[in-house]
């Protein structure tokens, strides 16, 4: 699997920073946010190293759509209130344009009750 050395998702995905897991299998790895926006705030990454969603192929189709699949779980798991009245955000910040500052994909899981610190 393709790690980048200097990226620091690649470093938790390994083990080499510490994260609090949410969900983990052979291809995807889920954690605490560490500055959370809101009661819930988890990220939802590939372990493989893809730089954002603007790198994305035909080829990660498979591990995406795992990803997506595993989000309605995980959210309920975490603490998100049940749809309608409850839910969550998922939110995938892409570039500069798209205020990305970690430059490996990841999904933001985000819910609970509101107000939240952003949004
Ligand atoms: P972005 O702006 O790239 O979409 O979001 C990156 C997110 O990663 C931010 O919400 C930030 O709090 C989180 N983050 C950055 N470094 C770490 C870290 O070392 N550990 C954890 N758990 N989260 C991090
Ligand atoms: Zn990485």
């Amino acid at each position: 699997m393709h790690h980048d050395p200097s990226c620091i998702f690649c470093k938790i995905v390994e083990g080499r920073i510490p994260s609090r897991k949410v969900y983990e299998d052979d291809e995807i790895l889920a954690f605490h946010d560490i500055h959370p926006w809101a009661p819930v705030h988890f990220l939802l990454i590939p372990k493989a190293h893809i730089t954002s969603m603007a790198h994305v192929e035909a080829a990660h189709a498979p591990v995406l759509g795992r990803m997506m699949s595993l989000v309605p779980e995980l959210a309920r798991q975490e603490g998100c209130r049940p749809y309608p009245e409850g839910g969550f955000r998922l939110v995938c910040n892409t570039g500069g344009d798209g205020g990305q500052e970690v430059p490996h994909l990841h999904f933001h899981v985000i819910g609970g009750p509101r107000p939240w610190l952003k949004g």
